[in-house]
């Protein structure tokens, strides 16, 4: 029960017996039985008990199972946590905390490979009035290239970016302390992700300065910095970052530069401890990890 998540919010919607009994209590509807399982149409879908978005209309696919099935979400609007059954992952409005569903990978149903199986009792979908309105406020990127504490401080500073974290990405360890990435052990990378006005800066645009605030060329490490969480990494959201990502290291390679950055579909991202945030900002007398080095310009 997840009361203590939920908001005591005039936005709150009363819930019948049945939504109650999946929001609240956590439970399922019989597949094929939902108004949303084969529903297709441009909008998005929101969160039946406090109407946060949750998913757009293009991230929905036809995946048979009986449920609503999306293969992405809206930034921050689902959270994940381990399932009481111990196996799953159960799914939660990020806002109120109401139930969901269950998200699955691996599955192979479409190139994100992630199906997030969700009760049509839990969602409300709201037509779009026209494609601007499910045009994205915002949009987000995440770069590891050496200490999180340089690439932040670069990012953080762009006209058009909302927030610049630190964090860990792309190992298997859930919830990794610093103290365990640095053992080099659980396969993190130190990452900065970046949540920005993409109609303020292109993705492109940071994709660029990524590239030249790190060395792409040094394999598992950054000058001093050595092991594979320092390693050059762009973790990509969708076909549209990989494709601008992979059409900048060609440019590189052109100019001479072997690089070695590896692009991986985007991962769970962890936050860093919050002594890591803004650190150089907050110890300036400390010298910079990371300095810009002009790499496409010939
Ligand atoms: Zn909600």
């Amino acid at each position: 029960m997840a009361t203590n998540d939920r908001k005591s919010d005039a936005n709150m919607q009363p819930l019948t017996a049945e939504e109650r009994r999946i929001i609240i209590d956590k439970g399922t509807e019989p597949p094929f039985t939902g108004e949303l399982w084969d529903h297709f149409a441009s909008g998005a879908y929101a969160c039946r008990q406090c109407g946060a978005e949750l998913y757009k209309s293009h991230q929905k696919f036809h995946s048979e199972c009986g449920w609503p099935s999306f293969d992405d979400e809206i930034t921050g609007a689902v959270r994940r946590e381990s399932d009481a059954d111990g196996r799953r992952t159960e799914i939660l409005c990020a806002a109120c905390g109401g139930h969901l569903g269950h998200v699955f990978e691996g599955e192979r149903l479409t190139d994100k490979n992630v199906r997030h199986c969700v009760n049509s009792a839990s969602l409300v979908f709201r037509q779009a009035d026209n494609d601007a309105t499910i045009q994205p406020k915002t949009d987000e990127a995440i770069f590891a290239g050496g200490c999180f504490w340089g690439v932040e401080h670069f990012l953080a500073e762009l006209p058009g970016v909302i927030s610049a974290t630190s964090g860990y990405c792309g190992g298997q360890t859930e919830e990794p302390t610093y103290e365990q990435v640095c053992t080099g052990r659980t396969g993190h990378a130190e990452a900065v992700r970046v949540v920005f006005d993409p109609h303020t800066i292109s993705y492109e645009k940071l994709a660029r300065l990524f590239f030249e605030i790190h060395d792409p060329t040094q394999l598992n490490r950054q000058g001093l910095d050595v092991g594979d969480q320092y390693r050059s990494a762009l973790f990509y959201r969708d076909d549209q970052q990989k494709r601008i990502a992979e059409k900048l290291i060609a440019e590189l390679r052109a100019n001479g530069y072997q690089v070695v950055t590896q692009l991986q579909p985007a991962p769970q991202f962890y936050p860093a401890e919050d002594y890591h945030q803004d650190y150089l900002a907050k110890h300036p007398s400390r010298p910079a990890c990371h300095r810009r080095i002009r790499r496409f310009e010939k």
